[in-house]
């Protein structure tokens, strides 16, 4: 079964068509026992339509698949060159479709047409194009010991991996956590979020186009505490690569732990401080500060949701950006019209939770400088919202909220404010803003965080690993370290 949508909007005029079915072993199925998820539009609340809803026994299925392709057509089969064309060839395919993709995401989650196109699908056609180009360059070491003895040291794939994605960003996770595993020559059973699975499932139509040999790259949609949990404790599934909340993380750690043992990497959630000094750049600091905790509706794991000012700009830093957040809120509207900058919360669950946290700021003694409620009746819009007073004990300040509201701190001293910076169990990212480098690079050496921006919020180049410390996970994705954690060393031992 398929499901056209026609868009005619001012960001994208033209078709899509998804299959919503499983696409396992290079083609699409029915679930084993036929379940079926309702797919929600955000900014209106309507149904949109409906894709399939695998189980256990699919992935089952799906790994049965996997393991074939990964003996006969992947892993050891595929050259380096082979395995560089094909993930070349699903860049340029995203490329090639690229507003179509935009527009698949902007309708499933809500984020506006043009920051789908320019971030998300911007970065996911330049990460497939990076592990591309590592496809082919992929070796081991030779140790010269003694004239007796030579021992050789080769980086394998591991097999078949789990992968299980979020909605917040679904096409770029997608491409962070494929394009790694296939450059390596693993093959993969992926799982997107059942919220958002319609980039997932136009993506596997370019695994086909690109030629890739059925069973490489098979795609299970469905409930977490189904295929996921399926996933997450499958005995020959041999490692798993996850994104999402803390909370879930834990449970695949711990199925991971009881079945198999496979390794698990986790990417988890923030509680990201931004850091401003008296010698920023300001207007510098206030625009990536804003786009650092607003952009994506707040719903983003590095939002810079605990805001730090230095005394000496504080009282201006805020009016600038409470002005920033007020005018957002006032470009909130459909995502594909003309002007808008700010679409609606991905749920009625998750507007409820971000509404409940305003609630709890409030009830604690925090003030609400600016926002704090919700837009329209209809869809799950929210408006940047900015807290004053905020106690670094409350739960607002404590908590992840993933949505668009942050909470402005005043201090005095440097010492002091690493201190509050890192007095957090998370530690994805950090933002550090001063025009003085030597304090930048102080302050950033200083935070506990896996990533640290100076001077902006912009926290991704595939070239760079991405993870956190403490509790916002274990592993890093993009970069060199990714390949690493794809690949296992064997020794060889040889005697001459
Ligand atoms: P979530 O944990 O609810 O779901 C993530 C995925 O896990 C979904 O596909 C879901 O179906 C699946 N899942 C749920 N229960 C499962 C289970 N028992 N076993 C296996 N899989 C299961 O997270 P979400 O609400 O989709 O995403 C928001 C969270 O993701 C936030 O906490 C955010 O910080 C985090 N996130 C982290 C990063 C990062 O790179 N660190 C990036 C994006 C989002």
């Amino acid at each position: 079964p398929t499901y056209t949508h026609q868009f005619n909007t001012a960001a994208y005029k033209g078709a899509a068509t998804i299959n919503t079915g499983l696409f396992i072993d290079g083609e699409w199925v029915a679930p084993v026992e036929g379940g079926e998820i309702e797919v929600i539009n955000p900014a209106t609340g309507a149904v949109i339509t409906k894709v399939s809803a695998g189980t256990k026994a699919d992935v089952d299925k799906a790994v049965a698949a996997a393991k074939k392709a990964f003996k006969t057509t992947w892993g050891s089969k595929a050259p380096g060159a082979l395995r560089a064309k094909l993930i070349g060839k699903l860049a340029d395919l995203l490329e090639k479709n690229v507003d179509e993709f935009a527009a698949l995401e902007s309708l499933n989650i809500g984020k506006v047409f043009a920051h789908a196109k320019h971030m998300d699908l911007a970065i996911s056609i330049t990460i497939l194009r990076y592990f591309a180009g590592w496809a082919d360059k992929i070796h081991g070491t030779t140790i010269e010991s003694t004239d007796a003895k030579v021992g050789l040291v080769q980086r394998e794939p591991y097999g078949v991996c789990g992968q299980i994605t979020p909605w917040n960003g679904p096409i770029a996770m997608i491409a962070m956590k494929v394009a790694p595993a296939l450059a390596t020559g693993n093959v993969i059973v992926l799982k997107p979020s059942e919220i958002t699975p319609f980039t997932a499932l136009r993506f596997a139509d370019l695994v086909v186009e690109a030629g890739f040999p059925p069973g490489v790259v098979n795609i299970v949609n469905g409930f977490g505490h189904t295929v996921g949990q399926a996933i997450a404790e499958h005995p020959q599934i041999s490692k798993v690569a996850f994104t999402g909340s803390t909370v879930t993380g834990r449970k695949i750690l711990k199925a991971a732990a009881d079945s198999n043992l496979k390794p698990v990497s986790l990417e988890l959630g923030g509680k990201s401080p931004t850091i401003v000094f008296d010698d920023a750049d300001l207007d510098q600091a206030v625009k990536w500060a804003a786009a650092g905790v607003f952009s994506n509706m707040g719903q983003m794991c590095v939002a810079g949701s605990r805001i730090f000012v230095q005394e000496g700009v504080y009282d201006e830093f805020l009016a600038k950006i409470s002005a920033a957040a007020k005018a957002l809120g006032d470009a909130a509207g459909d995502p594909f019209a003309e002007g808008t900058q700010h679409g609606p919360q991905i749920s009625k669950t998750q507007v409820d939770r971000v509404m409940s946290y305003i609630e709890s700021g409030k009830a604690e003694g925090a003030t609400v400088h600016v926002g704090g409620v919700r837009i329209g009746d209809e869809g799950y819009f929210v408006q940047p919202t900015v807290f004053t007073d905020v106690n670094k004990d409350m739960k607002i300040a404590r908590e992840e909220i993933f949505g668009p509201v942050t909470a402005v701190f005043k201090f005095k001293t440097e010492e002091e404010v690493i201190e509050l910076a890192n007095d957090t169990v998370y530690g994805l990212a950090a933002y550090v803003f001063s025009e003085n480098i030597r304090r930048g690079l102080r302050v950033a050496n200083a935070l506990e965080a896996g990533s640290v921006a100076v001077n902006s919020a912009n926290l991704f180049d595939p070239s760079m690993p991405f993870g956190g410390y403490k509790q916002s996970g274990i592993g890093r994705e993009l970069g060199e370290q990714a390949i690493e954690s794809y690949t296992q060393a064997k020794s060889i031992h040889i005697n001459l």
